[in-house]
């Protein structure tokens, strides 16, 4: 697996057709990039016990050569809930409700993404 940098994080995803919770290797390889690393699936009491919200970065989102997806659906693309900051898995919806915290909203397409986690 490629080495990781000390600033790299995990962010909290959750699968839009599993309804399982993830969790999401970041390394901020550059200044505003981020480099989505690694998936796999988690334990949502332990994510919440190791503090995977104490971070924030923003920048542009890109797949590292290993990056499998989400673990459940295998689906590479993702959005981010305006409302609870999860990744959540993303099919092509015109408009989408979060697994987690239920919100439904229409999708804008950005540049630069801010993505909330913490500590590997
Ligand atoms: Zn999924
Ligand atoms: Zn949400």
């Amino acid at each position: 697996m490629t080495p990781l940098s000390k600033n790299a994080f995990v962010v909290m995803g959750m699968c839009s057709r599993s309804r399982q919770p993830f969790g999401i290797t970041v390394d901020p390889v550059e200044r505003n990039q981020l480099r989505l690393v690694w998936a796999f699936k988690i334990n949502a009491d332990k994510a919440r016990r190791e503090g995977y919200d104490k971070t924030k970065m923003k920048g542009a989102i890109e797949y590292g050569p290993e990056y499998p997806g989400c673990p459940y659906c295998e689906s590479t693309q993702f959005y981010v809930c305006h409302r609870c900051d999860t990744i959540v898995c993303y099919h092509g919806e015109e408009q989408v409700t979060c697994p987690k915290c239920g919100v439904t909203a229409g999708l804008i397409e950005s540049e630069q993404i801010e993505l909330t986690g913490g500590g590997l």
